[in-house]
């Protein structure tokens, strides 16, 4: 068993090798928040976090980190927009971020740090920048010396030339370079700000990665992640601002997932077209816009409109439901004897199947096509009218492996005795008000859940199966 990956730096598929044996240290770039996140800012968070699961499943023991920008441009006019401090808009937007990420079947990192937690250290590493003579400062605004650092343009496979074409030194920016980026800004009027030796001001974007990613990973770390438009220049600002300080690679295997497109144009400000998961999750069950994103390929564009997204959820449903017929005939079964290694063979070969397709950069597009080949020999079985336990077993162990590496929930939640409370209660309404199919799909639902209706003489009582 061997995971390979698409490594950006070398443009080659190459067989994953951690530093450090049956270790992955990864690093993936979080959000700014002054907002709901959109579904281009989900596409990273529910890939990386697939790229994760399937790690941990091949047995890879993952350190995650994710960051918060919490101090920037646009957090500084959304506060002023809505007459707020800076403080109180992040809290409140990684509040939504959390519940929207995790309503999206995302694991929480190991550490989701914070800039303004990590000033200090931020203020640390730029200092020994300046000492190292990598940064300058200019009017009370440090900049990083681009043209000092040799491996400038490696990630984005562009030459200082090519490079030097495009920049430009915009109003206000005191750099001696066009091609220097800033690494601490002086505070205007009025703003929120900290000290520091080149006077009160805050963190540029870019440092705060490399600072946050030596801290809680060390110097060199194993997969630095994010989406394509993070690569440059925000990745490769990294890797010169990590290396110059470290004069040690920074990341071994960078991924980058591709764009989404609204009905095929691109997601833009000015047409207006952004969808944010906190409103299309209100329509749509979460699990159908993860199953959606999950698709296609990582590294391909995703088209998102709300037909693909209906069919993702005709799709995602034939799964499931293919999954509890199996569970439904498992209640009923008691077959040991019949001769089951052919089956047995066939789901352990879907398994093989789905974990090459997931160890090939993570193809979750060709590992979806498995588990639907799973379920047309679920139902073949089910049609056939076997009833082999071993088999049933078989079946639905390997559809929770699948669902588990996709982040998807294909096991019912355990219901508490007071939802049961409330559904006998509405039963015995519905009995009351005649309405007798009501209160049969409310028993048959009770019985999928194993739970035993008895008559007695106060009333109706339940039991667990
Ligand atoms: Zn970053």
């Amino acid at each position: 068993m061997s995971v390979k990956l698409y490594n950006t730096l070398t443009r080659k598929k190459e067989t994953f090798i951690p530093i450090e044996e049956g270790k992955v240290k990864m690093y993936v770039c979080g959000p700014t928040v002054y907002n709901y996140i959109h579904i281009g800012n989900a596409r990273p968070a529910i890939v990386f976090d697939t790229v994760r699961r399937h790690l941990q499943y091949r047995g890879y023991d993952v350190m995650y980190v994710s960051n918060f920008t919490d101090v920037d441009d646009k957090l500084i006019r959304a506060a002023n927009e809505l007459g707020e401090e800076v403080p109180a808009v992040a809290e409140r937007f990684i509040e939504a971020y959390f519940e929207d990420t995790e309503a999206l079947g995302c694991q929480r990192a190991d550490v989701h740090p914070r800039v303004t937690e990590n000033i200090e250290l931020i203020v640390a590493f730029i200092s020994e920048l300046v000492n190292k003579g990598f940064a300058y400062e200019s009017g009370g605004d440090v900049y990083y010396r681009t043209r000092k650092f040799d491996g400038y343009g490696k990630l984005s496979h562009q030459s200082i030339d090519e490079l030097k074409v495009g920049a430009r030194i915009g109003a206000g920016e005191k750099k001696d370079d066009a091609l220097d980026f800033v690494l601490w800004k002086a505070a205007k009027e009025g703003e929120i700000s900290w000290s520091s030796p080149w006077g009160e001001g805050r963190p540029g974007w870019h440092i705060e990665c490399s600072a946050m990613a030596r801290k809680y990973l060390g110097d060199s770390i194993d997969i630095h992640a994010g989406g394509q438009d993070l690569a440059f220049p925000h990745h490769e600002n990294e890797i010169a601002q990590s290396e110059a300080l470290t004069e040690k690679p920074f990341a071994r295997y960078w991924l980058h997932n591709g764009y989404i497109n609204i009905d095929n144009e691109k997601m833009s400000k000015s047409l207006g077209n952004f969808v944010l998961v906190h409103d299309i999750i209100k329509e749509v069950d979460p699990q159908v816009l993860r199953f959606f994103m999950l698709s296609v390929h990582y590294r391909n564009p995703v088209n998102y409109n709300r037909e693909l997204l209906d069919s993702a959820a005709a799709s995602l449903d034939r799964l499931k439901i293919a999954y509890d017929n199996v569970k439904h005939r498992k209640a009923s079964s008691t077959d040991l004897t019949e001769n089951n290694d052919q089956w047995l063979e066939k789901i352990e070969a879907h398994h093989t199947r789905f974990l090459q397709e997931m160890d090939d950069d993570f193809n979750t597009a060709n590992a979806i096509s498995v588990l639907f080949d799973l379920s047309k020999d679920a139902n073949v079985y089910l049609l056939e009218d076997h009833t082999a336990t071993a088999v049933l077993d078989a079946f639905l162990s390997k559809f929770e492996d699948m669902f588990f590496v996709l982040g998807l929930q294909v096991k019912q939640e355990e219901l508490l005795d007071e939802d049961i409370d409330a559904l006998i209660q509405e039963r015995n309404e519905a009995r009351k008000n005649r309405d007798f199919a009501r209160a049969d799909s409310i028993r048959d639902q009770l019985k999928d859940m194993n739970i035993i209706l008895e008559d007695t003489a106060q009333g109706i009582r339940w039991r667990r199966g």
